[in-house]
């Protein structure tokens, strides 16, 4: 990656002998990559991203926490019946409409993830153990397990970009900190040691290393995130753009690099910045496209006030982040998310057909996502 040519309205990464070579390595390692394990949790995080995500590191996470702090009074039943109530917020994925495409986001992440229904959904979550007698004799650690295990999972998606409504029915704010992607091997390895190790030693103290490492390292992931913000500054500085909206994402699977957008005028820009854990930070060229104009109604809404309506919902779940797709005008994007990573090229968005029965179309590229992997480990290892 090389540093940016300032001012540039749309700049394309050179097709020089680099960039082939840098593609040709990142095919080999993708090739290498899809041997792993840990491929399959990315296959999965590339291809149903717009639903639930990652099963593994919440069901990790939740029987680390619930054997960590019930494991003495419960034994290895701790973890299990943790991790299984850590699943089970995002049951909420089955619900969904055909006649009504945008339900399904607005109803993912939303009660069952939030912090006033822990209590609800970590004692529905202990009544299936319940039925056996032996568990009834133990049922006040056992709704503890359960709850502890249904509390983390709200709790960490939280930490990531797609937005959780933790404060439901208080507030419809979605929080993200964007400390850490949707599925991140290091932390989900880091887990699996220590569930695995906790249940072998029968001893809670490597659950609880696991769980001080995690919370470090969403840590690092905060830390990261202010080092990518500052570089973003130095962009627009360097540029002469005022922003008057910025913000950084984590990219998937890693802390490294990060997708950078803001707003300056009527115009978005995207940047990819890589902050290394030791080094100097280094960034893309980037592109921009013009921002949606949300001060006038929509131009395709004209005499249908369903499509401005599911605009307005598309608009609140992607946090303000949208723009239309450069290659497909009429699909209206989740620039927070993009095939890559300097790029507008929308994992998912919107595209409306005003007069149609169903006149919402939610368009959804996260399938395509895989190809972007092997660009994205090349830039993780700074060779893009
Ligand atoms: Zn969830």
């Amino acid at each position: 990656m090389k540093s940016a040519e300032i001012g540039a309205r749309r700049c394309e990464p050179t097709a020089g002998a680099n960039h082939i070579q840098a593609v040709r390595l990142a095919r080999i390692h993708s090739a290498v990559w899809r041997r792993f394990p840990a491929s399959f949790l990315y296959r999965h995080a590339t291809q149903d991203t717009s639903r639930a995500l990652d099963p593994i590191t919440h069901g990790l996470l939740a029987a680390t926490a619930a054997q960590a702090l019930i494991g003495r009074r419960l034994g290895y039943r701790a973890a299990l019946f943790g991790g299984v109530a850590g699943l089970l917020p995002d049951l909420d994925v089955l619900i969904g409409s055909p006649a009504d495409p945008l339900l399904a986001i607005e109803y993912h992440r939303q009660f069952t993830h939030a912090l006033a229904f822990i209590p609800v959904g970590g004692t529905i979550s202990a009544l299936p153990w319940l039925l056996r007698e032996r568990n009834r004799a133990q049922w006040k650690p056992l709704v503890a397990a359960t709850t502890v295990g249904y509390a983390t999972h709200g709790l960490l998606d939280a930490c990531t970009t797609y937005g959780t409504q933790l404060f439901w029915p208080f507030s419809s704010y979605r929080a993200a900190f964007n400390w850490i992607s949707i599925i991140d091997p290091v932390f989900t390895l880091a887990l699996l040691v220590g569930v695995v190790f906790g249940l072998r030693k029968r001893t809670v103290r490597p659950p609880a290393i696991a769980l001080t490492f995690c919370a470090a390292y969403l840590g690092i992931g905060a830390v990261q995130e202010q080092r990518a913000l500052d570089v973003q500054r130095r962009i627009a500085e360097m540029r002469g753009h005022e922003i008057s909206r910025g913000a950084v994402f984590p990219t998937l699977g890693n802390q490294i690099v990060w997708r950078s957008l803001y707003r300056s005028g009527d115009t978005l820009y995207a940047n990819r910045i890589r902050v290394p854990w030791l080094g100097e930070p280094t960034w893309s060229q980037g592109n921009a496209v013009a921002a949606l104009r949300v001060d006038e109604p929509l131009p395709e809404a004209g005499r249908y006030p369903r499509v401005q309506l599911d605009f307005e919902r598309f608009r609140w779940f992607s946090d303000g982040w949208i723009a239309r797709a450069p290659k497909e005008p009429e699909v209206i994007g989740d620039v927070r998310y993009s095939l890559r990573s300097d790029a507008f090229d929308p994992v998912w968005g919107v595209r409306f057909r005003p007069g149609a029965p169903v006149p919402t179309e939610w368009v959804d590229r996260s399938a395509n996502r895989e190809l972007a992997l092997a660009a994205l480990w090349a830039e993780i290892l700074g060779r893009r």
